[in-house]
């Protein structure tokens, strides 16, 4: 059985070789949070654009100050978005405030918490070297310089940039469409009563919300029968989007009909069980050219194995480069201790408000337990190759999106 970060690497090679590039559309800047660049954005200018000062002081000529404390004219000033006309002449300085332009003759700036101001003159305390507090013309960016490509996620100091070089208008892939299929004889939508021994479709909500956090767009489409006929109906409606994933129906029982109906399509596996707990039914492949994934249904299973495997296609199909995991190390409150030779990712809360992040395994029911998930913000990974662990030993936890 494959160990999850083969199953991973092995999504990741699968949509590469399809080399599939992404549809695009123009958004304003104001919407582009979070999407993915589909454009080369190159500077409109030198950046910054002029010598700037990076401090409140005075504007002077380097080897004026070589011998301290020396007495400078004080000949003018300069604002942020002001200039100081006419050079600055041996001897002199000028008064310069953080952002703007350094005056021509002048080649560093002198804190002004350096200096003591008389009446037409200025005090110079300490020596400073050409250069000093004085961002160059040009060295940030040049003009024409390429700034970001396409495959760049708009965070914040994207946006920033792109604002900076008036890019108000953005080319950016479109999230890939993901459809959502539960299937389940036993499952009725959530709207619906559901008898004694019906449970309401949550995978459907879940999965939307997690293709969403991923960056996707989430196609939900209405339950599916165990029944192989109207699966494959279900199935290939499913499969007209970017990406298709199912929840259930894909373990061992006589009704688990989704590798089923899949085999019979045609379709292609990467991989039909993975080294994990929950989760270890997942497959993977490809049908007609497009992507899908089988979760098993279990609630927590299909939002740790969407988590794993389905995150990356999300990226990959969107433009970007897969996200690593964003795992971190904390310390274990409590000794943990796994039977099963599998990688187990075991509910948990970590805090780190007094000092050394701290996680807990948190007591659950397996993997319906939806009740113990909205308690915990990560899960505890207890590796297939170690599954003891003493307390305070530092363990691997992977927030859960958005949890933490
Ligand atoms: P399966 O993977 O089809 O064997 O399903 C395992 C269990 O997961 C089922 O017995 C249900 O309790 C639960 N389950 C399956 N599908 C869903 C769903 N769409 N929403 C919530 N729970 C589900
Ligand atoms: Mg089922």
């Amino acid at each position: 059985m494959l160990p999850y970060v083969e199953a991973r690497r092995k999504v990741i090679e699968t949509i590469t070789a399809a080399k599939l590039a992404p549809r695009c559309a123009y958004v304003e800047l104001g919407q582009a949070l979070g999407c993915v660049l589909a454009e080369n954005v190159h500077a409109d200018r030198d950046y910054p654009p002029f010598d700037r000062s990076t401090r409140d002081g005075f504007a002077v000529r380097a080897a004026d100050t070589a011998r301290v404390p020396v007495t400078l004219d004080m000949v003018g000033e300069v604002k942020a978005g002001g200039m100081y006309t006419g050079p600055l002449r041996a001897g002199q300085c000028v008064q310069i405030m953080t952002g703007a332009g350094i005056p021509v003759g002048a080649d560093a700036v002198v804190m002004i918490e350096h200096t003591k101001s008389a009446a037409g003159s200025v005090l110079i305390e300490r020596a400073a070297e050409a250069g000093q507090n004085v961002v160059p013309r040009g060295s940030e960016a040049k003009a024409d310089q390429l700034l970001l490509k396409p495959g760049a996620r708009m965070g914040y100091p994207e946006l920033a940039l792109l604002g900076q070089v008036g890019h108000v208008r953005v080319k950016i892939a479109k999230p890939p469409r993901v459809a959502i299929l539960s299937t389940g004889d036993e499952v009725v939508e959530v709207w619906q009563q559901p008898n004694a021994l019906q449970i309401r479709n949550s995978n459907t909500i879940s999965l939307a919300a997690q293709v969403e956090l991923a960056g996707g767009e989430p196609v939900p489409l209405p339950n599916a029968p165990d029944h192989i006929h109207d699966l494959r109906k279900r199935v290939e409606r499913g499969l007209q989007e970017d990406i298709l994933v199912l929840s259930g129906g894909v373990s061992m029982g006589k009704y688990d009909l989704v590798e089923v109906v899949l085999r019979e399509m045609g379709a292609s596996f990467g991989f039909d069980a993975v080294a994990i707990r929950p989760g270890k039914p997942a497959v993977f492949g490809t049908c007609n050219g497009r992507f899908f994934f089988g979760l098993p249904g279990n609630p927590v299973s299909t939002m740790v194995t969407f988590e794993l495997f389905v995150v990356p296609a999300i990226d990959m199909l969107s433009g970007a480069p897969p996200r690593p995991l964003p795992s971190f190390k904390a310390k274990l409150a409590a000794p943990v201790k796994q039977k099963a030779v599998l990688t187990h990712f075991l509910p948990a809360a970590v805090d780190w408000t007094r000092g050394d992040p701290v996680v807990k395994e948190l007591p659950w029911q397996g993997s319906g337990d939806i009740v113990t998930l909205t308690q915990a913000n990560c899960f505890l990974i207890v590796p297939e190759s170690k599954l003891e662990f003493a307390a305070g030993d530092w363990v691997d936890v992977l927030p859960r999106r958005g949890a933490l």
